[in-house]
């Protein structure tokens, strides 16, 4: 391909709402093109590199036995109904009414359009397992869409759906599907680390997610010093620190705290440090009042809170509920005297003298002792995990990491299955209901994260396997004609092979041509100049090194394809 033939327009500056390396060398090196919040056009180049990454995905799901189907992206209200996701995620779809006045949404994912295939399609055992995909666009109302294609309201994602006739079964595809996703992050160049994660809205029982660690992550996640371990921070576990149980002969004795309600400032007018207070919050668990507590220096983890009370559904209760089961105002709820079911960090199991909420206007209580002075229902591990504290395996020390999710693999059970009656006839002519996963990759997000992981002061740096054009020719002077001629028949003979090859025929000044062929990361630059050929040779550079080599025409093309072939 000529330059002067396709559509790149290099760009000197990033614009201002580009924060983040990738977001603004996409825009700079001419690969998307933004059209509104959220929205981009991909331009051709960008085009040609979302390409390779979706071929990628396809082969390795081809080769892992997914089979290949298309599914609307308009979807029926009715079928998130019966999945009762459509009030679990009702903000975050766009909804739209077709002329007949019938609700439809823009699906931002498609357990509830696979399962009724599946339910319709598959009624036998002999039929299973069978794991469907699809590379579609996908929808979400993003409160707040940002950093280019890593959190866009219109996207492309990679979906797959195993259905399975029991739960053993079911492993053997998650772990497929899993080999499957390290094999395609593998051969984009990136480097994963695949986390435990929770499983949220999905619901199912157990999922990993495949990070890219990024600075610019949007995930938190905690990684082992001395073990494997490595969980989302939505996920991520600590073991109970060890200490010595306190007493004091002393009782709770209340303290006039005048509008002190935060940690900050109660902790200031006490006098006393953080951990010597416990945070206590009302929440409303499936509709109905719960008091969670956590050491005053910790914030409360609620996806853990949810998941250690069987999955229920928390609310923030509001202020009202709170002066209903506590008698007093927002900032003063504590655990004595509380007749509501009372759920406690791991960490306040050891006795500690304490201060917390007096139920009481303006009070707080000090010399509390929990196991002396409340009851607590139940203890479980319920704070956000941070750095140094203890691995849940070993009991080394956690380190905080970011990462941006590309993938994520989730083990669902029976949750859809079941509600679409997605079932088969087993060997002696009984009606069983599939064991189901479901797996993502975010595709135009996993495109941006390559770019995020590769990159350098002057510019993208593709991998070989997902670059958008893999050699570029440049020619510093295009009025010499013997360095044209050889550009041109260098450019028909790699082409003929198969190879993508961007012929720089532009008339500009070689330091722009180099400082574009830099800024694109296109991995291989030849360069054909008059004195190169004086030599009889041209100028082979990757874009990974500095140095230039020099090498006999005769030789070059032979050259440049052992490159690509991962010879070189
Ligand atoms: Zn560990």
């Amino acid at each position: 391909m000529r330059w002067t033939q396709t559509l790149i327009s290099t760009l000197r500056d990033a614009p201002q709402d580009a924060e983040i390396p990738s977001h603004k060398l996409m825009i700079r090196a001419s690969l998307i093109m933004k059209l509104g919040g959220g929205l981009y056009t991909f331009l051709p180049l960008g085009l040609k590199a979302l390409r390779k990454v979706e071929r990628i995905v396809r082969e390795e799901m081809d080769r892992a036995g997914a089979l290949e189907v298309l599914m609307p992206a308009l979807q029926p209200r009715e079928i998130w109904d019966q999945s009762g996701r459509y009030e679990v995620l009702r903000d975050g779809m766009f909804k739209i009414r077709d002329r007949q006045d019938r609700e439809m949404v823009l699906g931002p994912t498609h357990e509830e359009v696979i399962t009724d295939l599946a339910a319709r399609q598959i009624n036998s055992y002999r039929q299973l397992p069978k794991t469907f995909y699809q590379i579609q666009t996908k929808f979400r109302d993003e409160i707040r869409p940002r950093f280019g294609l890593m959190r866009a309201k219109e996207f492309s994602m990679k979906d797959a759906y195993s259905f399975d006739v029991s739960w053993e079964a079911a492993d053997a595809s998650y772990q497929a599907m899993y080999d499957a996703y390290v094999r395609i992050f593998a051969r984009c160049g990136l480097a994963t680390k695949v986390v435990e994660a929770d499983t949220g809205a999905m619901g199912g029982n157990f999922s990993h997610e495949f990070m890219v660690l990024a600075d610019a992550g949007e995930d938190g996640l905690a990684e082992c010093e001395g073990c494997t371990y490595a969980a989302n921070l939505e996920r991520a576990e600590r073991a109970t620190p060890a200490r010595d149980p306190e007493t004091t002969p002393q009782h709770p004795e209340a303290v006039v705290t005048p509008g002190k309600k935060t940690i900050e400032e109660v902790s200031a007018f006490l006098k006393l440090t953080p951990d010597r207070l416990i945070k206590t919050l009302i929440y409303l668990a499936n509709g109905k009042p719960i008091a969670v507590l956590v050491p005053g220096d910790r914030d409360l983890n609620e996806h853990k809170l949810a998941r250690a009370l069987g999955g229920v559904t928390l609310q923030m209760a509001d202020d009202q509920t709170i002066a209903k089961v506590t008698g007093a105002p927002v900032g003063f709820s504590g655990p004595v005297g509380l007749k509501i079911p009372v759920y406690a960090d791991l960490d306040l199991k050891t006795p500690r003298v304490a201060a917390v909420g007096a139920n009481v206007a303006d009070t707080h209580l000090r010399n509390v002792l929990l196991n002396r002075d409340a009851s607590v229902t139940e203890f479980y591990d319920l704070v956000i995990v941070r750095e140094g504290d203890a691995c849940p395996r070993c009991g080394k020390r956690l380190r905080e990491k970011r990462g941006i999710e590309v993938g994520h693999v989730f083990k669902l059970g029976t949750k859809y299955s079941k509600t679409f009656d997605a079932g088969y006839l087993d060997a002696d002519g009984n009606r069983q209901i599939s064991v189901m996963g479901c797996y993502g990759i975010g595709v135009t997000r996993t495109l941006q994260a390559i770019i995020e992981q590769s990159h350098d002061a002057n510019g993208i740096i593709w991998p070989l396997s997902v670059a958008p054009y893999q050699v570029c020719l440049v020619v510093p002077n295009t009025q010499h004609a013997e360095s044209v001629r050889v550009a041109e028949d260098f450019l028909k003979t790699l082409e003929a092979q198969g190879v993508d090859v961007l012929f720089d025929d532009r008339d500009e000044r070689p330091g722009v041509k180099f400082k574009d062929a830099d800024l694109l990361g296109i991995p291989i630059r030849v360069v054909v100049s008059e004195r190169s050929l004086a030599d009889g040779k041209v100028e082979i550079k990757l874009r990974t090194e500095a140095d230039k080599k020099m090498i006999p025409l005769a030789d070059a093309v032979a050259f440049v394809e052992s490159i690509i072939r991962g010879e070189k």
